[in-house]
Order: structure tokens, then sequence, then C-alpha cells
């Protein structure tokens, strides 16, 4: 099915003749349920607190904030669209990166730690125990490009459920991209990420955790894609999701294409790597009817409820729609 169709199908604004989509609240609910398997667990070894800073030491490290602030200044520079820093989009962008600080983190903290609770307690034979052996240096590089896949997957399933477009559907609202649109995610759009993402790392490394530092990495590189810059890595784009490769995927008119979270392996696996050009224009981006409220629209009530209309939106489906 185009990607189109089912943004045309199954997001809508707060308006009458909505009724509630039980797939979103299903969805509500197992996030809670993961959530609750991985507090209970937690405060079972006494190391909750410690887990959640270690998260936030991941999540939110120093080397990402200079990055975001990097970025920011490089897009005053050599801006792929030019616009005022105090944009509508870059305002609403900060209050989402200011809910991913308060919410995000600690959720996909304990996400992690869940799904893999539970993938270990329930599918422990997914342990390929003959590869244990394996030095770290060839084991940990498998196992982050086998997550990437993961990830790919989930964004997969984003673009083709569409109790899981709704949620994955305001990300793509954004009409004024920028580094800080990395953090426009509804909290709920994490969770099949988390749940796919631990079977490699219950499968590769069971017994060993991946080192912060190369998590950082992953979400700086994860976090820079959604840049207002014209930045297409050279050769290195190829293989690494740069702006330009990302852009193409929140373009108005997208179809399945680039859907890549760091690595464009599994686009180029699938068929659905679209290449950047070099030089090209940047191109629009958002959803075409505005299927989700956005700040860009004239009529859009203040930040705050704005905020809380687009977190409702996902609940709220047309009648008769999936
Ligand atoms: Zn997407
Ligand atoms: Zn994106």
């Amino acid at each position: 099915m185009v990607v189109s169709q089912v943004r045309a199908n199954t997001v809508v604004a707060l308006q009458p003749g909505r009724r509630l989509g039980l797939g979103s609240f299903a969805l509500a609910g197992s996030t809670m349920l993961i959530v609750w398997v991985a507090v209970a667990s937690l405060l079972g070894q006494g190391r909750l607190a410690a887990v959640l800073s270690a998260g936030r030491a991941e999540l939110a490290a120093p080397l990402l904030a200079g990055l975001v602030v990097l970025t920011g200044i490089c897009e005053r520079i050599w801006p792929a669209e030019r616009r005022g820093v105090l944009a509508r989009g870059h305002v609403q962008d900060a209050c989402f990166l200011v809910l991913h600080a308060l919410v995000v983190i600690p959720l996909m903290t304990l996400l992690s730690v869940g799904s893999a609770t539970l993938v270990g307690r329930y599918a422990s034979w997914v342990e390929l125990r003959p590869l244990q052996n394996w030095p770290a240096m060839v084991l940990v590089p498998v196992t982050i490009v086998a997550m990437d896949g993961a990830n790919w997957l989930a964004h997969y399933a984003d673009h083709r459920l569409g109790f899981l477009w709704r949620f994955h559907a305001l990300h793509h609202s954004q009409e004024e991209l920028s580094v800080l649109t990395s953090f426009r995610a509804h909290p709920l759009m994490h969770t099949t990420g988390f749940i796919l993402a631990s079977i490699p790392v219950v499968a590769l490394m069971p017994a060993r955790p991946i080192a912060p530092v190369l998590i950082t990495v992953y979400v700086c590189l994860g976090t820079l894609q959604h840049a207002n810059l014209r930045l297409t890595y050279g050769p290195l784009g190829r293989v690494l999701v740069s702006p330009a490769y990302h852009r193409l995927h929140h373009a108005l008119e997208a179809e399945c294409v680039n859907l890549g979270v760091v690595f464009t392996i599994w686009d180029v696996l699938a068929g659905f790597a679209r290449f950047p050009g070099r030089g090209g224009t940047a191109g629009l981006t958002g959803l075409r009817g505005r299927p989700v409220p956005v700040e860009q629209d004239q009529a859009a009530p203040p930040i705050p409820l704005l905020l809380a209309e687009q977190l409702i939106a996902p609940f709220l489906v047309r009648r008769h729609a999936r």
C-alpha cells in the first residue's frame, strides 16, 4: 500500500466524527507493561536510580548536546532552507526537546531494560551461545548493525501499519526540518523499535553490555540526519544516513524511501534507497493536507495546547478508518 494512502486514511486532527483508536490504546498498554516489568526488575535489584542515571548519561550526553548546538550554528550559516531562528517549527520542536529530556529519555531507558528482560525471560532460545566467544571488536559492530536493522524494521512497520503510523505521523508533520526535529516524536513511537532491537542484543550480547559511548555515537548519527543542511557525507553517504538522504524520507510527496536510521544498507537491500544528488534544491517536507495539527497552521492554538493536541491525535481515529 502506498504510504500516502495510509496517511490519508488513518491520521486525524481533533475534529468531530472520530472514534478512539483501539490499536493506539493497545500500544500504550503494551508500553506500560514493558515499563512495569523494567521498574519491578530494577527495584528488585536496587538498581532503578543507577540505571536511569546511566540512561541519561548515554542519551543526553554532553557530546550529543554539543552536536545539537554546533549543528544549530551550521544551520544558520549553510541552511538547506533559510528561515528565522525562532521559526514556529523550531520553537515547537524545542518543546519536544524538553519533553524528550524529561519524559522520553527515562521511558527509553526503561523500554530498553524491560524489552531485554522479557526477551531474555520468555525467548532465551534466541541467544546465540557459540557467538559469545567472538572477540568484542567483531561482536560489537555486528550487534550494532543488527540493532540498526531492527530499528529499520520498526520504522518500516511505522509506515505500513495504520496504528503505528498514527504515532509516527507527528514526526513527519514537520514542515521546517532542523536538528531539533530529531526530538519531535510521540513518546509511544519508540516502543516497537526497543522491542525489536532487544532481540539482536539478547541474541548476540546477552552477558556483556555495549559500551555507552557507542550508544551515544549511534544516537548522535541518528540526530544529525534532521539537520537543515545540504550535507550528503560524500562517499560515506552511501553507507551512513546523511541529512540530505533523510530529507528525501521527509519529502512532502515521499513514497516509502530512505527508511534507514543510521545505516543505508537496509534500504539498499530492500530497494528503498534513493541517494540525493549533489547541489539539488531542498524539497518541501511535511504531510499534505496537514492531517496532524501543526504549528505552521495560521489557526494553530497556543504552543502548550497544540502540543497536547499533537500528543492526543494518535488516539482519535477517523470513523471507518483502520
Ligand atoms: Zn518515517
Ligand atoms: Zn526523521
